[in-house]
């Protein structure tokens, strides 16, 4: 049970992609440590927590690490973003963007659920980054490294290449996201 002592800052990240390219893996991946292998269906929305120690880099906050209630929260059934609504967006301080490295359309699909975030979320310029998960199979690879770092410099995002499966780099991903979330705090 956790009350509103128990941490200093609130904060919302929601997760945007493709179905199938791992959400729901990568957001218990990174809240209980755990990966199942199956589709894990989720009935309407819903969101993990997790108690993170947030210390800046760059030595603010007095060098004080800030308690910080993680929130992610996940697309279910609303994949097909001609049905997600402003609400479902309101309150969500950075974005994860999520395609599969052995899919290229959820690939190509970026751009649109961007644009899509772009038109629903709280602000004009909102801490976005890029993950190309399930980069355990190297073997059906559709997606070059290349290629994907060329968009996301495009686009000025961060691009992670992430596992849930393995865990690669998904805190790191999540910790960058948040890092650039809190600098404007
Ligand atoms: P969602 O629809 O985006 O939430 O996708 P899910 O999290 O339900 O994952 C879809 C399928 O891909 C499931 O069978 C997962 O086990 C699998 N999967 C998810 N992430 C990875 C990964 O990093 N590596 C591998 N090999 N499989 C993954
Ligand atoms: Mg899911």
């Amino acid at each position: 049970q956790l009350h509103m002592g128990d941490y200093d800052y609130l904060i919302k990240f929601l997760a945007l992609g493709d179905s199938g390219v791992g959400k729901t893996s990568f957001l218990h991946r990174y809240t209980d440590n755990t990966f199942t292998g199956q589709f894990i269906s989720t009935v309407g929305i819903d969101f993990k927590e997790k108690k993170v120690v947030y210390k800046s880099a760059r030595g603010g906050f007095g060098g004080r690490g800030q308690r910080v209630l993680l929130q992610l929260w996940d697309t279910a059934g609303q994949e097909r973003f001609r049905s997600l609504t402003t609400a479902f967006f309101r309150d969500a301080m950075g974005f994860i963007l999520i395609f599969d490295i052995t899919n290229e359309q959820s690939f190509l699909n970026i751009r649109d659920w961007l644009s899509q975030l772009k038109v629903h979320a709280y602000c004009e310029t909102p801490d976005i980054i890029i993950c190309g998960n399930k980069a355990d199979l190297e073997n059906r690879r559709q997606v070059s490294t290349a290629r994907a770092k060329q968009l996301a410099d495009q686009l000025g995002l961060p691009y992670f290449e992430t596992s849930a499966c393995t865990s690669t780099n998904v805190e790191r991903a999540v910790d960058c996201l948040l890092d650039l979330v809190m600098q404007r705090i």
